[in-house]
């Protein structure tokens, strides 16, 4: 029999949510992509058979269904398929994977414990199962459980493991954000606690902006993989109108699209996934559920208020892949100075929505000195509390660090400023010269850049050494340039 060993972490999120199950028949396990969640609720189903028990592993995505399918196979735990007139079709199995869509027209399964992947996706026919199967055990999973009402259906949450933690094991990787120009969100209504639609795009879809969106983009990111949500398809078109008018390899994808044929979603997804597309916009289409591990940049040219969209979009670029450091996420929609960074507030998720407390709004209120502040010198995202710019050494004037000292004492920095020691600041550069003589540049250039980052000139320094560009430096210049085309911009 075929055995794959749980992960330490695997072995304490199920630890987590046993002890959940322990007094809870209905709970939530966040977990986001990266965790295998199928691999935990095989476990648990396996623990299940052993006792005579059955279990159903309910998902809305056919792709979802296939892979969970397969991985149900691979570890010998025999099931049946119920979806459409699927060929594994084996009502008589124990362990059922069941499709949704196919749920709603057929007999409600009967069953001990069911499963219902991303579960952030409501349906009415879960209630219906619930209803019928009152002694089962529940297991709703998601990495983003903030639909609004969960809580009506389950009464516990498990969060074992936070966004943040599982950056600094390496299982995601880390990100940064820039706000550069934004929309002008003065007069969007609110309503269902986003922005509304219509609203939303006439302000983000000008030609003014569009192009600013994408001049930056050519600035900071020109040679990376790129998600661009729009706030709506007529924008996703314009600002694809503009990629193409400077060369850029970009398509708009939306979900009013056929699925087939040379023009079709599925062939969209496929040129981007084998580099013949580098930027893919969407609206909504993307946000949820799309996979290609390589995206590097994220570019919110819309906005939200919704944490679950922020937290899910930016998660499109935070997988891993080979050769990607970090992503590059450019917020034009003020959504980090208004919410928050997406690890914060999905470090803060412990409650799930009951439909009657506004909890999140509650939360804002208590604590509006957490918020990410920008940087007034590069538009780089600050943590809250944070003074001198971490990216580009920027110190706000006193005004502005009153205000931000608020939030000092109650949040430990994300990011401190070094001192440097000699060596350093020697090896520094030398991979400016390094840099320099890659563009045909003199060393004086060279000394220019080292004095825009210490204030002081490399007098004592030996000025024409060279060596390899390291990551520091290669990310300094980078924030230089941004802080330069912002400048420009102006
Ligand atoms: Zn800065």
């Amino acid at each position: 029999m075929s055995y794959v060993p749980l992960y330490p972490v695997q072995t304490y999120i199920l630890d987590e949510l046993r002890k959940a199950m322990a007094f809870n028949k209905r709970v939530v396990l966040m977990a986001g992509t990266g965790l295998g969640k199928t691999q935990i609720s095989i476990e648990i189903i396996k623990r299940a058979l052993a006792k005579e028990k059955e279990g159903c592993f309910v998902a809305h995505r056919i792709l979802l269904i296939e892979q969970t399918s397969k991985a149900f196979s691979s570890q010998e735990v025999h099931h049946g398929v119920v979806q459409g007139d699927h060929p594994d079709y084996f009502p008589e199995r124990r362990v059922q994977v069941c499709s949704v869509q196919t749920l709603k027209n057929r007999a409600t399964p009967k069953a001990d414990i069911f499963f219902f992947d991303e579960v952030q996706v409501w349906f009415k026919v879960y209630e219906k199962i619930m209803a019928e199967n009152p002694d089962a055990y529940f297991i709703g999973l998601s990495a983003t459980p903030m639909t609004k009402g969960l809580g009506k259906h389950f009464t516990s949450l498990v969060h074992p493991v936070t966004m943040r933690e599982l950056i600094d094991q390496k299982v995601l990787k880390d990100f940064e954000i820039y706000g550069p120009s934004s929309i002008d969100l003065t007069g969007v209504r609110t309503s269902n606690g986003d922005w509304r639609k219509d609203d939303l795009e006439k302000a983000s879809d000008k030609p003014k902006l569009t192009a600013e969106i994408v001049g930056t983009w050519l600035k900071l990111a020109r040679d990376k993989k790129t998600i661009v949500f729009s706030s709506g398809v007529p924008h996703g078109r314009h600002l694809e109108k503009e990629f193409l008018k400077h060369g850029i390899k970009a398509k708009e994808i939306n979900g009013y699209m056929t699925k087939e044929g040379d023009d079709g979603a599925n062939k969209i997804i496929e040129d981007f996934r084998e580099d013949r597309l580098q930027v893919i916009i969407s609206c909504e289409m993307l946000i949820a559920g799309f996979d290609v591990t390589a995206v590097d940049c994220v570019v919110w040219a819309t906005s939200t208020k919704s944490p679950m969209k922020f937290i899910q979009g930016t998660g499109r670029g935070l997988r891993k892949h080979e050769g990607k450091e970090t992503c590059l996420v450019l917020d034009h929609g003020s959504i980090t100075q208004n919410m928050g960074f997406p690890d914060d507030i999905e470090a803060e998720f412990s409650i799930l929505d009951d439909g009657k407390h506004q909890t999140s709004k509650n939360k804002k209120k208590d604590k509006p000195e957490q918020l990410p502040k920008k940087c007034p010198s590069c538009d780089f995202m600050k943590a809250p509390g944070v003074q001198v710019c971490p990216a580009c050494q920027f110190k706000p004037e006193f005004i502005q660090d009153v205000e931000v000292s608020e939030g000092e004492l109650k949040k430990l920095q994300r990011k401190t400023n070094r001192v440097y020691t000699k060596e350093e600041k020697q090896s520094f550069l030398n991979q400016l010269n390094q840099y320099c003589k890659e563009k045909g540049w003199s060393q004086g250039a060279a000394s220019h850049k080292y004095r825009e980052k210490y204030g002081v000139w490399p007098n004592k320094m030996t000025k024409y050494i060279c060596e390899p560009i390291g990551e520091e430096v290669r990310k300094y210049i980078q924030y230089q340039n941004i802080k330069y085309a912002k400048t420009k911009n102006k």
